[in-house]
């Protein structure tokens, strides 16, 4: 099976209407989107995503930023996703993150750094089964796949 990670649109990239562009980038990379969702998150949702700044001084603002309006949810798969979707979006901090990248072309501040996505396989894994049941989980043929990847 092809690798998996699970990514997110905040609320300030929604409300920038910039969802398509964040898509169209993913498929141009030649990753395939396999589930979404558009939908505020709840608090115990939240706290299951960051658990680990969840004692951060930063946690009650991110909170805040990220319940603050809908966000649109992702699971994209292809080879090498996770880390392939790291760079594609950018570093955390948007003045650090490199121009051509999702922050680095959108973003300002860190605490509006207009998308999330999972830093290790370990966390894709954790993060999509927080936010999607596996029957949400879509499987499905680029047309494109063969000239894609070297098999
Ligand atoms: N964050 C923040 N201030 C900080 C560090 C992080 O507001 O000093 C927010 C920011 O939205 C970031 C999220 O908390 O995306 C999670 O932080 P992490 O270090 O996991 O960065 P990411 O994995 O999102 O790049
Ligand atoms: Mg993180």
């Amino acid at each position: 099976m092809m690798d998996r990670t699970f990514v997110m649109v905040k609320p300030d990239g929604v409300q920038r209407g910039i969802i398509g562009e964040v898509v169209s980038r993913f498929e141009a990379k030649g990753l395939k989107l396999i589930a979404a969702r558009f939908e505020v998150l709840s608090e115990k949702r939240v706290n299951e995503q960051y658990t680990e700044h969840l004692e951060k001084p930063f946690f009650p603002s991110l909170k805040k930023y990220i319940m603050g309006g809908p966000c649109f949810l992702m699971v994209w798969e292809g080879r090498n996703v996770v880390s392939i979707v790291r760079t594609v979006i950018g570093a955390t901090n948007p003045q650090e993150a490199a121009p051509g990248t999702i922050r680095g072309d959108f973003g300002i501040d860190i605490g509006r750094n207009v998308i999330h996505a999972s830093d290790s396989p370990d966390s894709a894994e954790r993060e999509i089964a927080i936010h999607f049941k596996s029957h949400e989980l879509f499987s499905y043929t680029r047309i494109d796949e063969p000239v894609i990847y070297e098999y």
